[in-house]
Formats: structure tokens, sequence, C-alpha cells
């Protein structure tokens, strides 16, 4: 890897042990690996009061908030493939109040409004949990926390840091192995407030069927090709329909834009996880790990980590991987390398599983921005707001940027539209080749950093300074 200093995930692993381990695993989310239900295509034209673009977590709590807002709106929905088949079905299920990718991101741009930012996070996750409890959504909803950890000896001193600013409880190498057994782990940050975890698919089919209990039209395999806002009213065109409406919302994520005015102000990052088998209970007990919270581990390049409710072991990124020319493309997920180091990883995290295997591999596209948190805007003299670039902490983001193109649409300031975080857009990405040739410094720079205390270079400096930057 990159020269420096060795970091503790640089240790030899046996091959044999990784390929035996990956050898049976299935490529595909194992979110997705359920029973789920369908939606019609949309044959005939239609006309509604809100179209909303995207079935992902975004689309559906937009839908589901304005069918709460407004009974008597006519909402449809539209899904180019399936609801919920891209980020939504395939992430790692940390709900995490941060609406701003993390507390020091939001410090650093948003320092007069951090406090209300985070009481908003804090409000959003709240809400979500009562929106799950209150509509009986089985999404395996549970309020774990989060345990940060530091695997190497400067990010001891990170969490430190982090905990005399409030922002979890401090635990020593003694108490972090009592909470989890991996010898990598010098210390830990135990947050029990701020985050819970998902069934990511199950969220995004319960949110749909909710939707449809509240009256909203979904269609799915009907992709918004066209948005013509030439007459009284928005024209989508699907190819086989036109659906004619007074108002839409484009919650599209890492997708082209319908926008011409989006295109360069996301990436798309791929992010690769794999799933273990059901762990038994003698080697759940050899790990722990009985809180069940949400794992980090917190180098510039990082690995999140789960219990699912059937106790498999969800493990996943590190490499955070951008391909020349912005493209999303199947092609990208299925990347032996990648699935190889991640094994390894998990195995120097946990000597004690090594007869473990993983029965599920896959990625996603991560909907990157230079400020790594969503940003909102109006377009078409007010009537389609869009929301973009949720970086990799949308789980939770979405329902509150939901609610942000609803307050958006509906012209009247409320402390969401007010936020200086919804009012600006971030700067676009330089197009190619300058977009790769960028991205790739950056992540070469973020490795180096990894392997030499976490001491930034100039060039990571200078995006620092510029409010610039790159993360999965
Ligand atoms: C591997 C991975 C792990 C992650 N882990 C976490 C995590 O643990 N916690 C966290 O907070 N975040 C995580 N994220 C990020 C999180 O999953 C996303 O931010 C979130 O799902 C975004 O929701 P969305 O609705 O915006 O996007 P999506 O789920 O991508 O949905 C967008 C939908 O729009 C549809 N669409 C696009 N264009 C059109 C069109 N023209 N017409 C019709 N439909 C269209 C697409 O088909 C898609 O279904 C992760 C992401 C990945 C990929």
């Amino acid at each position: 890897m990159s020269a420096g200093v060795e970091t503790v995930f640089d240790a030899g692993v046996d091959p044999g042990l990784i390929e035996r381990s990956l050898g049976t695993s299935t490529f595909g989310s194992m979110w997705l690996d359920i029973p789920r239900p369908d939606y019609p295509p949309l044959t005939g034209s239609v006309t509604g009061d809100l179209v909303v673009v995207g079935g992902g977590y975004a689309g559906l709590w937009t839908a589901l908030h304005a069918a709460q807002r407004n009974p008597d709106r006519r909402i449809i929905l539209i899904e180019a493939n399936r609801i919920g088949w891209a980020a939504s079905g395939r992430n790692g299920g940390f709900v995490d109040a941060s609406l701003t990718h993390g507390a020091e991101n939001g410090k650093t741009r948003w320092p007069k409004e951090i406090e209300t930012l985070d009481a908003m996070g804090i409000e959003n996750l709240d809400g979500m949990q009562a929106d799950i409890e209150q509509l009986g959504l089985d999404a395996e909803w549970q309020r774990t926390g989060m345990l940060s950890v530091a695997t190497e000896p400067h990010q001891v001193q990170w969490l430190a840091d982090a905990a005399a600013l409030g922002e979890g409880r401090l635990l020593d190498l003694q108490e972090v192995r009592d909470e989890v057994r991996s010898p990598t782990y010098l210390a830990g940050l135990l947050n029990t407030e701020t985050t819970a975890i998902v069934h990511p698919a199950k969220l995004a089919f319960e949110l749909a069927r909710a939707c449809q209990e509240a009256g909203v039209h979904i269609y799915e395999h009907a992709e918004a090709k066209r948005l013509d806002s030439g007459g009284a009213a928005l024209r989508i065109d699907t190819g086989e329909a036109i659906i004619t409406c007074r108002q839409a919302v484009l919650a599209t994520n890492v997708f082209g834009s319908l926008l011409r005015r989006n295109r360069l102000h996301t990436v798309p990052v791929y992010d690769y996880v794999l799933a273990t088998e059901p762990l038994t209970d003698a080697q759940l007990d050899s790990i722990g790990w009985r809180g069940r919270q949400g794992i980090g581990d917190c180098a510039n390049q990082f690995h999140y980590y789960r219990l699912t409710m059937d106790n498999r072991i969800v493990w996943g990124g590190y490499d955070a991987v951008y391909h020349f020319g912005r493209k999303v493309n199947a092609a990208y997920e299925d990347r032996p390398s990648t699935y190889r180091r991640l094994a390894a990883h998990f195995f120097i995290t946990f000597p004690q599983l090594e007869d473990v295997n993983f029965s599920h591999r896959w990625a996603g596209a991560i909907d990157t921005n230079t400020r790594f948190c969503a940003h909102w805007g109006l377009a078409r003299d007010g009537r389609v707001a869009y929301v973009n670039g949720f970086t990799g902490l949308g789980v939770g983001a979405a329902r509150f940027a939901a609610d942000v193109c609803l307050d958006l649409l509906e012209g009247k300031p409320t402390p969401r539209t007010e936020l200086e975080m919804v009012r600006k857009r971030p700067l676009p990405f330089p197009p190619e080749p300058l977009a790769s040739v960028g991205i790739q410094a950056t992540r070469w720079s973020l490795d180096r950093a990894d392997h030499s205390a976490g001491r930034r270079n100039l060039f990571l400096r200078t995006l620092d300074a510029a409010g610039l930057g790159f993360d999965s």
C-alpha cells in the first residue's frame, strides 16, 4: 500500500483463509435478498398535484410527508427501477442524527448554526423513530448507539478530544474491549443517543407501503426522461407516458439529474460491503458485542460494521472508488481486490472468527458532493425542488431532506429553509479529466495520512482551507 508507517490493517492474512471465506458468497445486497412487493408500471398518461421522482428514502419520505401534510393532494411517485434497489437497499443501515456528515464537518462549515443543525438532527432522528412506531413499519429499528474505535495510537487523542466536546463517553483499552473483543482496539467513544440501526431495504419497502396507504400512487420501471416546464403545468415524460403536474421533487440521488445545473455537483463513489453468515452463539460470545452498537473505526479510510437481527456482521467501507467519467455502472460493483481487502481487515479485527464465511458481497454508488452532505434548491420558477449529495450519510438525513423539499415548494420560510446549509449550494466538481485527477490525488493523500499518524499533506491542507475535499 502506501509508503509510511504500517497500520494495523497492513498485517498479513492467510490468502487461503480469504479465498475460502469469500468462496461461496453471493454477489448482491443481502438486504434485498428478501421478498418484496411489486408496483405497477405507468402505461397511460396521468395528472397529479405533486410528482416525486425516485423511490429511495428521499423520495419515499417526501411522498409520505406530503400526503400527511395535505391528504387531498394527488401524489405520484415514479421509480426508474424498483423501490429501494439502489443506495437505499444496499447501505449499512446506520441512522445517524448528524445532518452534516459528522460533527467535525458541520462545525467547520457552519460554525454559527451548528447547534441548531445538531438539535434539528436529533429532532429528525426522534421524529423518524416516532414515524416508524406510529405507522408500524417493520424496519428492524434499534436505537443501539454508536461505538467509534481507535485502532492507531494517534486516533486515541482524536476520541479524547471528541469526548471532551461532549460527543460521547471515552472508553480506555480495557473498557472498549469489554464492549467488543478486538485486539485492534486501543480506545473507544460510545454515544448511546445519536445513532440507530435499521434493515435498510425493509425501511424502503415499509415506507412504500405507508405511502400507498396514505394514498400515494407508486409506479416502478417508470423513468423520468425529460422534464418540460414550458407551459402552465410541468410535464414529465417517461417515454411511455406523460405525467402532468403542478409541482415535482427530484430525489434521484447519484443518477443523472434531470436538471443540467446539477450535473457537475456530485460524483458517484463506489462503496463495498460484505455480510457474514449468521454467527453461532459461541462465535458471538467470542466477540461480546452485547450492546449491538454500530461500530466505525476512525481513520480517513474507515470500516463500518454492525450486527443484523439474525447475528450476521455487515462489514463495509475502506476502499471508496471513483471511476473516470462520473458514470454509475453496475460493472464497477464486483471488485475482487476490494472484497479480498475487506475480508482481510475483518479477520485482523476479529481473528477469533476465522471459521466464519461471507454469505454476500455487494457495492453501491455514493452521491458525493464537495461539502459531504445534502444540498437543495428550487428550479423552474419554484415548481421543482431537488436534493442531492448525501455522500455516505443519508439514511437519517433523507427524512430531513424531504421536509426541506416540501417546505421549499410551499414557498414560506421555515426554520429549515432559513438555514445557511439549505440556502447555499456547494461548489461543483470540475469536469473530467480534472475531477479524476483531483479525486485520485485526494484519496492517495488520505491513505498517506492514515499511514503517517494522521498528518495531512499540503494538498489536503489546501483543500481543507478552501472548504473542498473528498470523502465517502
Ligand atoms: C454501500 C453503501 C453504504 C451506505 N451506508 C450508509 C449508512 O450506513 N448510513 C447512512 O446514513 N448512509 C449510508 N449510505 C448512503 C445512503 O444509502 C444514501 O444516502 C441514501 O440511501 C440516499 O437515498 P436516496 O433516496 O437519495 O437515493 P437512492 O436510494 O439512490 O434512490 C434514488 C432513486 O431514484 C431513482 N431514479 C433516479 N433517476 C430517476 C429518474 N430519472 N426517474 C425515476 N427514478 C429515478 C433511482 O432508480 C433510485 O431508486 C450508504 C450508501 C451505500 C451505497
